[in-house]
Order: C-alpha cells, then sequence, then structure tokens
C-alpha cells in the first residue's frame, strides 16, 4: 500500500513530475492485450459499444467498451493493466478525485445496464 500525504494545495503540483515521467512512453503500455472473446461466456461476437477519452480526470489516453453480442456484457476492452491501474487511479483512492469517483460509479449504476 502506498501512502501519499492528503491532498493539498499543493498536491497536484507534486504529482505533475510523476505524470510527465509516466506519459513519456506513451499510453499503450497501460493497456493489456484486446480481448476477443467475452469474459463472462466466451462469445467472440464482440461489438464496440463506446470509444471516450478519461472523462473523469482528463488524463491522456483512450477507453473502449466492447458489449458481447451474446450475453450483453458490457466490459472496458482492452483493460487497463496493473500499471495502468496504478497511473489512472492512485490520485482518486488518494483522495484527489473521491467526489468524481463516487459521481462516475454512479453513473455507470445507470448507464450500462440494458434496458429489459
Ligand atoms: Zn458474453
Amino acid at each position: 500500500m502506498n501512502s501519499v500525504s492528503p491532498a493539498g494545495p499543493d498536491a497536484v503540483a507534486t504529482l505533475r513530475p510523476q505524470y510527465l515521467a509516466d506519459l513519456a512512453g506513451g499510453t499503450d503500455r497501460f493497456l493489456e492485450p484486446r480481448r476477443t472473446e467475452c469474459p463472462w461466456c466466451g462469445g467472440a461476437r464482440l461489438k464496440q459499444r463506446l470509444k471516450t477519452p478519461d472523462l473523469v480526470q482528463h488524463k491522456p489516453g483512450t477507453f473502449v467498451l466492447d458489449e458481447c453480442q451474446d450475453c450483453h456484457h458490457t466490459f472496458q476492452n482492452p483493460r487497463l493493466n496493473s500499471e495502468g491501474l496504478d497511473f489512472y487511479y492512485r490520485d482518486l483512492y488518494d483522495g484527489l478525485g473521491e467526489e468524481r469517483m463516487a459521481a462516475t460509479f454512479e453513473a455507470n449504476n445507470g448507464g450500462l445496464r440494458e434496458p429489459g
């Protein structure tokens, strides 16, 4: 568990150099290989449902959601690897984006459910 001192006015300025270092190699290294099968049912009929930039923190990179045409499971594809998870979420868990994180979870609850 890495700990960062509580977020204050200087937190962003303190973190910025680390972000620039992380991004020097691009964002592809934060992603696992793209899946060709549904993680739930193993179906291969995947359809891109949404392609979006990081709407929460406006960090660089693109997120793609695929939907399985067999069981209608929607999932991020490719997923973030552990390095990517650390990059995109460390501040949220450290407190910088706590409120927005909660808002995102709420949006996801209503946003990705299939009608009917
Ligand atoms: Zn499926």
